[in-house]
């Protein structure tokens, strides 16, 4: 038995169990996840790698509480549930900043939605923007920024709420290389800086690379870690 898998259970951030991820029924049933088993602790550095299609957003997903199993489990028993202050931090693939709300709001919001005075909201919003480049951006609306723009911005307001456990699908997947490897560069060094897990989902094997561990996702099924 690994260090890693011998870390006292209460230690495990999220432990996904046989879970898996069915949309649809009967005949239409699209199986997204076949009983995936995973577990993250603190420190850990996982890129979930496969083709579009593969099931990778569906388990970061199911990772984040955000679907629920149709079969086997999904628990964080390091913390009390996924929408714990500071538990879970999910960066979405596509569109997910508010449109009447500038870059520096939309980044400060789920701060101040924790209760935090506006402008303690505002500076860590700022300084998590400037980690990914974006600080220029800050007085803007998202109607006003570029797709890789707002794909920074849905970072930094991840990285603003310092989560235990940060989830990202596909952060560089609409990014151009030098601007990926400089978001990927903040989620590390923020992820670095703070000790919380790290799993990012990538159909790009160079920014797999980046991570200390990676798995493979094929046609919903993750397959068994790479042994080395
Ligand atoms: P990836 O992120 O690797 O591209 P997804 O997890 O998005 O893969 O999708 C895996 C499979 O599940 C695909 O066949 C996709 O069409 C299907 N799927 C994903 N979301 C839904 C949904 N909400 N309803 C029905 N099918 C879905
Ligand atoms: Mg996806």
């Amino acid at each position: 038995m690994s260090a890693h898998e011998a870390a006292a259970p209460s230690a495990w951030l999220v432990v996904c169990q046989d879970a898996a991820l069915t949309f649809g029924r009967g005949a239409r049933a699209v199986v997204a996840v076949h009983g995936a088993t995973l577990r993250i602790r603190a420190g850990d550095r996982l890129a979930i790698v496969g083709p579009s299609g593969s099931g990778k957003s569906s388990l970061l997903h199911l990772l984040a509480g955000l679907e629920r199993p149709t079969a086997g489990t999904v628990s964080w028993p390091a913390l009390t549930g996924p929408r714990t202050p500071g538990g879970i931090g999910l960066v979405f693939q596509g569109e997910s900043l508010i449109p009447a709300l500038d870059v520096v709001e939309n980044t400060a919001l789920p701060l101040i939605l924790t209760g935090l005075p506006e402008e303690d909201a505002r500076r860590s919003a700022t300084a998590a923007l400037a980690l990914v480049s974006a600080a220029d951006l800050a007085p803007r609306l998202p109607e006003e920024i570029s797709g890789g723009q707002a794909q920074r911005v849905a970072t930094a307001r991840v990285l603003a709420q310092a989560p235990r456990l940060i989830l990202a699908d596909e952060p560089t997947g609409r990014l151009d290389h030098r601007t990926g490897a400089h978001v990927l560069d903040a989620l590390i060094a923020a992820a670095d800086i703070t000790g919380a897990a790290l799993v990012i989902t990538t159909h790009d094997p160079a920014v797999a690379a980046r991570l200390a561990t990676r798995r493979v996702m094929h046609d919903g099924r993750l397959l068994a870690p790479e042994t080395s």
